[in-house]
């Protein structure tokens, strides 16, 4: 499968696996409300996409922050995500990469599920990231 990398030039860190099963497509404010990285060319090609994880061990490698002022982690509440089946509670924290700690390349979500459900997912940035082919 091709890896999705760390955008910056002097890391490279392997952060994921692609997989297409995981892939969600979400509204495009969704960078300036949870204020995420992004790298213009995978902008580009891959905006408003994203990978879910329901587990940060799915992963290959990636960090996570301390939890975000109030503030932030309200400012998303009640977004939306994948044609509804998914609305988001708030923003807890953010995936950053597990080598050089820069990001955010994406975020851990407390979300309500279409049929009324809460859980906790990890929503990795496409556009964030650098997809290697
Ligand atoms: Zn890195």
């Amino acid at each position: 499968m091709p890896q999705l990398r760390c955008p910056f030039e002097d890391c490279r860190c392997v952060v994921a696996s692609m997989d297409e099963k995981r892939k969600i497509q979400v509204p495009e404010q969704v960078y300036t409300k949870m204020k995420l990285l992004q790298n213009s060319r995978e902008r580009t090609l891959r905006g408003g996409q994203f990978l879910v994880f329901d587990d940060v061990w799915d992963f290959d490698n990636i960090g996570v922050s301390r939890s975000l002022p109030v503030e932030l982690r309200n400012a998303t509440s009640g977004f939306a995500l994948d044609d509804d089946s998914l609305t988001v509670n708030e923003v807890s924290k953010y995936l950053i990469c597990a080598d050089c700690d820069r990001g955010p390349l994406g975020a851990v979500c407390e979300v309500k599920t279409a049929d009324g459900g809460v859980k906790v997912v990890h929503l990795l940035s496409l556009a964030s990231v650098e997809l290697e082919q």
